[in-house]
C-alpha cells in the first residue's frame, strides 16, 4: 500500500479553514501581537459607548500599521507596501475582525486607503496620490454613488466635459453616501464622459467641490453628499491620462472583486469573534438549574453558526488563493462576499440572542457588532447584486 502524500505540517485540533493559512501563520501571529500589545491598550481607554474612535487615533493607528508593514501589505515595496500575496491581506482582515478590537480595522487599508484604480494611474499620479495612501500618510474617498445610481452604479448623471478653450475638465453633478469625505485628502470621482464612466482625481480643497448633507450611519461612521459644482480640473486629472477616459468600468471590476474578498474576510473574522463570545457565555450562564449551553435550542444557534462560519472562511480563502494564482473571477468574489456577509449578520444575531438582555445593552460589544455588521450586506454591492453576478456567470438572465 502506498503511503499518503505528505501534506503541510498541521497542528492537531486545527480547523479545516486554518489549513489554508499555512505559509502566512507567522505574519498573522505578528499582526495579532501588534493588536494585543499596541492597539488593545489604546482601545481600552475609549469610552464604552463611543462607536467611532477619535479621528486622530484612527490616523495614528493607520500610520503605525503602515510603518510596521501591515497597512497596505499587498502594494509594491517601492510604493511603501510589503509586496504580500493577496491571501495574506485577506488573512490579516480576518484577524482584525476576529480580534474584536475596535481599532484593528483601521490598521488595514479599506475604502479610504489605496485603491487598485490608482494602479492604472500615470507615473505622476502613482507617485503623488497612490504612494502617500500606501504609506498611510493620506486618505481618500470614492465618489461613485448618486441619488439615482446606487446598485446601478454606472448609470451616472454626473458629467465631465472638456472645455475646448482651456483643455480643462468641468465636472457637474451630485454624489451621495460618500464615506470619509470630511477627512479625505482627495476624492476619486466617477462621472460620465460622453456616456462612459470615467474616474478623476479631485483634491478636496478644489473650490468647485462642496460637502452637502451629512448622513449618520447606524454604527457611527458618517457619510456625505458631495456636490460637483462646475468643478474645474486640469487635463491630466483623469486616472490613467487620456487612455483612462471611459475606462472606469473596466478598471473598476477587478478592484471590486478584491474589495469584496476583503469585506468577506472581515465578516468571517467578526462572525468568529461573535461565535466565540456566544460559546463562552453559553458555557457559563445558567437557567433552569443548568448551563444554557446544555440546551439543544442554544446549541443549534452555536453549531449552525460554526458550520456557516467555517464554510464562508474556506470559500473566501480559496478565492483569495485563486487571485494569487492569477485566476481571479468576479463571480467567485461575489459568492464569497454574499456568503460571508449574510453569515456574519446571522451569527452576530444568534450570539446576541444567546446573551439575552445582556447583549442588547448599549455598550455591550455584541450590541455594537449587531449594528456594525448590518452594513456588510450593502457595501461593495448588495447581496442581491452579488446574486445577479453569480446568476449571470451561470448563464441566467
Ligand atoms: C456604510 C456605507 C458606506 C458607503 N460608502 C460609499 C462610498 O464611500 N462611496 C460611494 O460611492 N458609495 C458608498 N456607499 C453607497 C453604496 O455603494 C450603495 O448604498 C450601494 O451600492 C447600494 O445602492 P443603494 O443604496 O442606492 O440601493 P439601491 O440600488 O437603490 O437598491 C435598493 C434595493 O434594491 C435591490 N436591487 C437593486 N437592483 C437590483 C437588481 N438588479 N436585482 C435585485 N435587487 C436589486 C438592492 O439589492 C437593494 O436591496 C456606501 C453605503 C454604505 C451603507
Amino acid at each position: 500500500m502506498s503511503a499518503a502524500p505528505a501534506g503541510p505540517a498541521v497542528r492537531s485540533g486545527t480547523t479545516p479553514s486554518s489549513v489554508l493559512e499555512n505559509g502566512c501563520r507567522e505574519l498573522v501571529d505578528s499582526f495579532e501581537s501588534f493588536i494585543r500589545r499596541e492597539l488593545a491598550p489604546l482601545a481600552a481607554e475609549l469610552p464604552e459607548t463611543a462607536d467611532l474612535p477619535p479621528a486622530d487615533l484612527r490616523d495614528y493607528v493607520r500610520r503605525r500599521s503602515a510603518a510596521l508593514g501591515f497597512y497596505a501589505g499587498d502594494y509594491p515595496e517601492e510604493l511603501g507596501g510589503a509586496g504580500m500575496p493577496f491571501t495574506a491581506v485577506v488573512l490579516l482582515h480576518h484577524a482584525a475582525g476576529r480580534s474584536g478590537c475596535p481599532l484593528a480595522p483601521y490598521a488595514l487599508a479599506g475604502s479610504d486607503g489605496p485603491s487598485p484604480l490608482l494602479l492604472q494611474g500615470t507615473e505622476e499620479q502613482i507617485a503623488r496620490y497612490l504612494a502617500p495612501l500606501v504609506r498611510g500618510e493620506a486618505t481618500r474617498c470614492l465618489a461613485l454613488t448618486e441619488p439615482h445610481a446606487g446598485s446601478d452604479a454606472f448609470r451616472l448623471t454626473s458629467t465631465g466635459q472638456r472645455d475646448t478653450a482651456t483643455g480643462e475638465w468641468v465636472l457637474s453633478g451630485r454624489k451621495t453616501f460618500v464615506s470619509n469625505a470630511d477627512r479625505a485628502d482627495f476624492a476619486l470621482a466617477v462621472v460620465s464622459v460622453d456616456g462612459e464612466a470615467t474616474a478623476f482625481i479631485v483634491d478636496m480643497d478644489n473650490p468647485g467641490l462642496r460637502i452637502g448633507q451629512r448622513y449618520e450611519g447606524m454604527s457611527g461612521e458618517p457619510m456625505f453628499e458631495l456636490i460637483l459644482d462646475e468643478l474645474r480640473l486640469l487635463a491630466d486629472a483623469v486616472i490613467g491620462g487620456e487612455d483612462g477616459v471611459g475606462a472606469a468600468m473596466g478598471n473598476g471590476i477587478d478592484s471590486l472583486s478584491r474589495g469584496r474578498l476583503v469585506v468577506a474576510a472581515m465578516c468571517n473574522g467578526i462572525a468568529e469573534h461573535a461565535l466565540a463570545q456566544g460559546v463562552a457565555y453559553a458555557r457559563e450562564r445558567r437557567a433552569f438549574g443548568e448551563r444554557i449551553g446544555s440546551y439543544q435550542h442554544v446549541q443549534e444557534h452555536l453549531v449552525s453558526s460554526r458550520a456557516e462560519v467555517e464554510s464562508a472562511k474556506l470559500l473566501t480563502l480559496a478565492c483569495a488563493q485563486l487571485v494569487d494564482a492569477g485566476a481571479e473571477a468576479p463571480e467567485n468574489a461575489a459568492l464569497a462576499k454574499l456568503t460571508s456577509s449574510e453569515t456574519a449578520v446571522r451569527v452576530v444575531d444568534r450570539a446576541l440572542q444567546v446573551h439575552g438582555a445582556t447583549g442588547w445593552v448599549r455598550g455591550h460589544p455584541l450590541e455594537f457588532l449587531y449594528r456594525y455588521v448590518r452594513m456588510m450586506t450593502i457595501i461593495e454591492g448588495t447581496s442581491e447584486i452579488q446574486k445577479v453576478i453569480v446568476a449571470r456567470a451561470m448563464g441566467l438572465g
